[in-house]
């Protein structure tokens, strides 16, 4: 599916404004030339159409749910809240629908095996999972530190067949998690291929997975519909790399009545070092192969980032999530570690619905939104995912509030 503003965005060198692009080494040229080609073709083939929406019906369990939550709305007191539900995608997380269509992609390529990034560990299991439905091999790169926190994730990767390697470097995250990944794809461009798990990366995979992503706004555009009538006031996704949100913004971009809020993780201040909030606190720079807004260190290099969400703690942002930034088609929110524990359990203890720390984020946000609107007025939330990685850090870190709401 598409509309006017997902045909012509980005440009045909892959640039929304001056975000994105293309920085690769030149042993990638070829390679990602490759992929581009092989995207334009399969994006119009009946075939192609035809497995990824038999895939997503018949295995991935689509189309997922849109659900109001009443209790939440009532808690809150103003706009009603409704979440999209990409907790129930099989894996647990919206990140399946862009790795089952990155595989089929790397089978009509000829390749052998996938290799990617993963942070909380939420890309990495869906990749092993559309590896091994497709029969490819895979080699998921993670920081130690999120190895240690993420540890379910870790043994789901290898239960499912997939090799982890430890990123031993700096932060020992998602930034490092990307940079020895793309140094293994970089050794071994022709029988493999870089899966990138968000609308990060070099053209044309901020435009790929976008697309890929966009399943996700254009149900929930027709499920809001069926409950309100109308189009929704507000949408609102938490940005790590951005491809949840582009998701579900993507349907609506077009429909300018529609605020779209994309929320950054403030973590545990406003200080280098302490947070994600990229858009907020970053500045126009490349990094891993795109032009976008990067948060830097004293010499310009990638700060060190945090958040608890290991899956949003990410120093840059898809470039697209640039350009509608600072053309105000989009807006920031912000919601800190403690909002983010304090969503996490009003979402489970009120709607029965544990959601993942990322996802958190957003609806910590969506709940400061709808205070602050009128009962009329409506907020989507993209729920990205559901919380049964983070339940033992949580427990350990956070104890179980008494009910009192
Ligand atoms: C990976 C992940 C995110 C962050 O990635 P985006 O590309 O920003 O969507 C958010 N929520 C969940 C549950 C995730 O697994």
């Amino acid at each position: 599916m598409s509309t006017p503003y997902l045909e012509t965005h980005p440009d045909e060198r892959g640039y929304f404004g001056k975000f994105g692009g293309s920085f690769i080494p030149p042993v990638l040229e070829e390679p990602f030339a490759q992929i581009t080609q092989a995207y334009q073709e399969l994006k119009h083939s009946p075939e192609f159409i035809k497995e990824l929406k038999y895939v997503r019906k018949h295995y991935q369990g689509r189309p997922t749910p849109v659900t109001f939550a009443k209790n939440l709305t009532e808690y809150c007191g103003g706009a009603k809240i409704y979440l999209k539900r990409e907790d129930l995608n099989h894996t647990g997380a919206h990140k399946l629908n862009h790795c089952m269509a990155e595989v089929i992609l790397a089978k009509h390529l000829g390749k052998k095996k996938v290799i990617a990034e993963t942070g909380a560990g939420q890309h990495g299991v869906a990749l092993a999972t559309a590896a091994a439905y497709f029969g490819l091999e895979c080699e998921i790169h993670m920081g130690e530190v999120d190895i240690a926190k993420e540890h379910p994730n870790v043994v789901r990767m290898k239960i499912l067949g997939a090799k982890v390697v430890p990123a031993t470097h700096g932060l020992k995250t998602l930034k490092e998690a990307v940079d020895s990944a793309f140094d293994a794809y970089v050794k071994d461009p022709i029988n493999a291929i870089y899966c990138i798990g968000s609308v990060v990366g070099p053209h044309p995979f901020p435009m790929m997975v976008r697309d890929f992503q966009s399943v996700i706004g254009f149900e929930a555009k027709e499920q809001f519909d069926e409950f309100e009538g109308k189009l929704p006031d507000n949408i609102v996704a938490c940005v790590g790399g951005g491809s949840n949100a582009m998701g579900i913004f993507a349907a609506f971009i077009d429909d300018t009545d529609v605020n779209l809020y994309g929320v950054e993780p403030l973590g545990k201040g406003e200080k280098l070092g302490e947070h994600a909030a990229t858009l907020t606190y970053g500045e126009e720079g490349i990094m891993h192969g795109f032009n976008s807004i990067m948060l830097k260190d004293a010499e310009g290099n990638p700060a060190p980032v945090y958040s608890i969400g290991s899956g949003i703690d990410y120093p840059s942002v898809g470039p697209e999530h640039a350009y509608l930034n600072q053309s105000g088609r989009s807006k920031i929110g912000l919601c800190n570690d403690e909002e983010a524990v304090d969503a996490f359990y009003k979402l489970s203890q009120l709607e029965g619905i544990i959601p993942a720390l990322e996802s958190a984020h957003a609806v910590a946000f969506a709940m400061k939104l709808a205070k602050t609107l009128d009962k009329d007025k409506t907020i989507l939330v993209n729920l990205s995912g559901r919380g049964d990685k983070d339940i033992d850090y949580v427990i350990e870190n956070y104890p179980v509030p008494h009910a009192k709401f």
